[in-house]
């Protein structure tokens, strides 16, 4: 049932550091005194409030309806008071409407309604619970849950891609739940599978985590392999680089096809779910629980006692890291997520959303911040690139405002996974000027369909 598997193009191998918080079992946060629910914590419009200042609110209780197909409830992650509807910061680096509520400390729960046997429910109601449960992708990426369910009509999915690899630094929270809950991991993955109506269903864990790949083998084996799943199972175990957990780069390990320039993985029959996103889709069904709380690690070099928690969404970065011990000596940096595609905060008061994977502390003195410099043409920044672009002629076109030229080098193929950035010498910051470039490109576009 384990499968070992060859490694991708490209990629690099930065100092993972996860031993900071791999052993460490996730901790149930104490309730935070409020909660900051932004609306938008999804890819797609954002969800409209259907609360009201001083309205009481319990533990599970819609306070955002979702705006559209591509949308995601949002829902009270403890009971209280609706106190302030306002913009406010958001992880993202924006500002989002967002509802804070203050807790009443009792975590008084709205009555939930699952199913005894979730494996019995009918594809349409697993569908609409997912939809109803707010579920976003838990991975990073936030796509809605129920559209990666509800494939088009014509777009066979043959294949079901469950990511475990968790290939960021520092990042332990999929690695915990891996551990801790294998078996609302598989149970979940089940469920998907039969929606999806897939012919096999392949799980993918960096062989960093052996315990993990054990762990997901034997709760596998626990619901009948594949009679359990209806269709073949294995475990693949990929050898440890980054960005494994990327799509493009998971799908090409594991089936051998590669997802054209500008397509989507369903375009070669393959849909990818996260394990977290699995779990949550198992709650949803079994117990009609929407998506109120995660799995957070909390860890880096500038944190008194790194570890991993149970937070409810909502809960400011400040209450996690007092929780763990507040910072040591000069911080760097917070990011939220890992330290290749995090994205870092300016202050604590930011909420832990769907997509929260962990937050980093990094100390002042670890941050290698070198001046800019002009590209050597050294072609470090090609050989690790996992998608096989020229990111410094990308760079070259931004820096010269040359856009129409850029897109000769497919920047919108860039997974902005920053291995570019990191090896580069000459401190280019690669990522962020392939991202304006797309951005461009993409503004010039939508003035050309305006006129
Ligand atoms: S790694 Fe940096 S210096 Fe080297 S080719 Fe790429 S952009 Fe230029
Ligand atoms: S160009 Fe994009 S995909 Fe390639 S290494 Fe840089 S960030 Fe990653």
């Amino acid at each position: 049932m384990i499968e070992r598997f060859r490694s991708f193009f490209g990629g690099i191998h930065p100092a993972y550091r996860k031993e900071l918080s791999a052993t460490l079992p996730s901790e149930v946060l104490p309730l935070p005194e409020q909660v900051v629910l932004p609306l938008l914590q999804h890819i797609g419009m954002p969800a409209e409030a259907v609360v009201s200042v001083g309205d009481l609110v319990r533990t599970g209780q819609m306070i955002g309806r979702a705006a559209g197909r591509v949308s995601a409830p949002v829902h009270a992650t403890l009971s209280g008071t609706v106190t302030a509807i306002a913009t406010l910061p958001h992880p993202s680096g924006r500002e989002v409407r967002s509802v804070v509520i203050r807790s009443d400390g009792l975590d008084q729960w709205l009555p939930l309604s699952g199913h005894d046997d979730p494996h019995q429910v009918p594809v349409d109601t697993v569908r609409q619970m997912v939809q109803e449960a707010g579920l976003a992708g838990l991975g990073g990426a936030s796509f809605p849950t129920h559209v990666k369910l509800d494939p088009p009509v014509g777009k066979a999915v043959r294949t079901l891609i469950v990511n475990g690899v968790e290939c960021e630094p520092y990042l332990t929270a999929d690695h915990r739940l891996m551990l801790e809950e294998p078996r609302r991991v598989v149970d979940g993955a089940r469920l998907v599978a039969r929606v999806l109506g897939v012919e096999r269903v392949l799980f993918g864990i960096e062989d960093n985590k052996p315990d993990a790949i054990q762990a997901l083998a034997a709760a596998i084996q626990a619901v009948g392999g594949a009679r359990g799943f209806g269709v073949p199972v294995s475990v693949g175990e990929l050898p440890t680089k980054y960005p494994q957990g990327g799509e493009k780069q998971l799908i090409t390990v594991l089936t051998g096809l590669e997802v054209p320039s500008g397509g989507l993985p369903i375009d070669v029959g393959v849909v990818v779910h996260n394990v977290g996103t699995c779990a949550a889709v198992f709650d949803a069904v079994r117990f009609g629980k929407p998506l109120v709380e995660r799995i957070v690690t909390v860890t880096g070099e500038g944190l008194h006692r790194p570890g991993n928690a149970r937070v409810r969404l909502g809960t400011p970065a400040r209450v996690l890291v007092e929780h763990f011990g507040g910072t040591v000596g000069r911080v760097g940096k917070v990011v939220f997520g890992g330290p290749m595609m995090g994205a870092a905060q300016f202050s604590l008061e930011v909420p832990v959303i769907k997509g929260t994977s962990g937050i980093l502390v990094i100390p002042h003195d670890a941050i290698d911040s070198g001046d800019i410099r002009p590209c050597i043409r050294c072609s470090a920044c090609i050989e690790v690139c996992p998608i096989g672009l020229l990111p410094n002629m990308i760079s070259v076109c931004t820096e010269v405002r040359a856009f129409a030229e850029s897109e000769r080098y497919h920047p919108f193929d860039c997974i902005e996974c920053g291995c570019c950035s990191y090896v580069c010498p000459s401190y280019r910051p690669l990522v962020q000027m392939i991202r304006f470039a797309k951005t461009e490109v993409q503004a010039s576009r939508s003035a050309q369909t305006k006129h």
